[in-house]
């Protein structure tokens, strides 16, 4: 049985950004106090934390230090090298776990896990060692298909679409000499996820499925709840947590297709930007769910009260601050960065509709 955090207690936090952010104003709620570990001074997340180390991920003496004076480790973002989560565990629980973040970060263990350990469906996929392999695979399941790096991809970064064999030779190269995967391409019909949270005695909790639309490959908006949700993703989310054994809140990604049937795209072992809109849903939200994981509590309520529809302001779109702040029904949730550069997420909005 793992001993509660009370009140008081430390959560460090791996990474600066705005996950990290909103999961400290989150702990700060429950009287927790936050960590942060980040290469960068003034980050979203330290500005509104109590402690703050700067370090480089791969500086196992100053992550050494910072864990030993936190209570748990998280992290908020999932490209944490494996010798940084293995230093962290020795000196404090890290949560989710070293397993979560080995899943995470390459395509390939994770697709095999996804598949084979949690039995759930995902696209047809080859390990593709050679241009060669990836035009034998892609002949197999039929173009078009998809090259992705293995690892560091994310927003649509790493990835190439391939539609005949004749653009196969310059898609492979441009992945510069990067492991990659192939999958075959799943024409879908909408994007959804679900964000779900366990904590150390299994206990499970999922908020609804959301829908999710992206423009230039970045999450644009997230419709909660997404209609048709049968409870068929929360199942699934549930297989996959229970085999990592994992602590805290995770989002899994889906295809969904025209029958209906779900396919797994990704997971996220973290708390996940098409859950922001559980700050302005009447439930607990994923920050503080994750908190409350992490920290042995027992996990608060996931059904929301109410329709919200969450949209991202990304670069430019941060410049209308002060005209959405005047919107009775929607609530600004800003980042605290400086520069509005393009496609950098400064903020989000959350649309509060009707009662459900
Ligand atoms: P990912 O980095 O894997 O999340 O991919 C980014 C986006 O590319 C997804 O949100 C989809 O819109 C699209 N995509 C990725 N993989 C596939 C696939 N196998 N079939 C169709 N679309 C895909």
């Amino acid at each position: 049985m793992k001993a509660v955090l009370a009140p008081g207690a430390t959560i460090g936090i791996l990474g600066g950004g705005q996950l990290g952010r909103m999961l400290s104003l989150a702990a700060s709620r429950l009287g927790l106090d936050c960590h942060i570990y980040c290469p960068d001074a003034g980050s979203p997340a330290a500005r509104v934390s109590r402690y703050e180390t700067l370090g480089a991920y791969d500086d196992l003496d100053a992550i050494k230090r910072f864990a030993g004076a936190c209570d748990v480790v998280t992290y908020e973002f999932e490209n944490i090298p494996a010798g940084t989560a293995a230093q962290a565990s020795k000196y404090a629980e890290l949560a989710p776990g070293a397993r979560a973040l080995e899943v995470a970060q390459d395509r390939l263990t994770e697709k095999t896990f996804l598949r084979d350990k949690a039995g759930v469906k995902v696209v047809e996929f080859s390990d593709v060692a050679t241009v060669f392999d990836a035009k034998r695979a892609a002949r197999r399941v039929g173009y078009p298909v998809i090259l992705k790096t293995r690892r560091f991809g994310y927003d649509g970064k790493g990835q190439a679409k391939v539609d005949s064999e004749a653009e196969m030779d310059a898609a492979f190269a441009s992945m510069n000499g990067a492991p990659v995967i192939m999958e075959a391409f799943a024409p879908f019909k909408r994007e959804v996820s679900i964000v779900a949270a366990r904590n150390h005695s299994g206990e499970f909790a999922a908020y609804p499925l959301i829908e999710n639309e992206h423009r230039n490959h970045i999450l644009h908006k997230s419709i909660a709840p997404a209609s048709g949700d049968d409870g068929a993703a929360a199942q699934m989310a549930k297989r996959i947590m229970d085999g990592l054994d994992y602590v805290g809140v995770m989002a899994t990604e889906f295809f969904q297709m025209d029958d209906g049937a779900l396919v797994v795209n990704e997971i996220a072992p973290r708390v996940h930007n098409s859950g922001h809109w559980t700050q302005d849903g009447g439930c607990t939200d994923q920050f503080e769910q994750h908190i409350r994981a992490i920290a042995g509590w027992p996990l608060g309520n996931a059904m929301p009260k109410r329709n919200v529809v969450m949209t991202n302001l990304i670069g430019r779109d941060a410049a209308n601050w002060e005209k959405l702040a005047t919107f009775p029904n929607s609530r600004l949730h800003m980042y605290g960065k400086s520069e509005m550069r393009d496609g950098r997420k400064m903020g989000h909005v959350n649309t509060i509709g009707d009662a459900l």
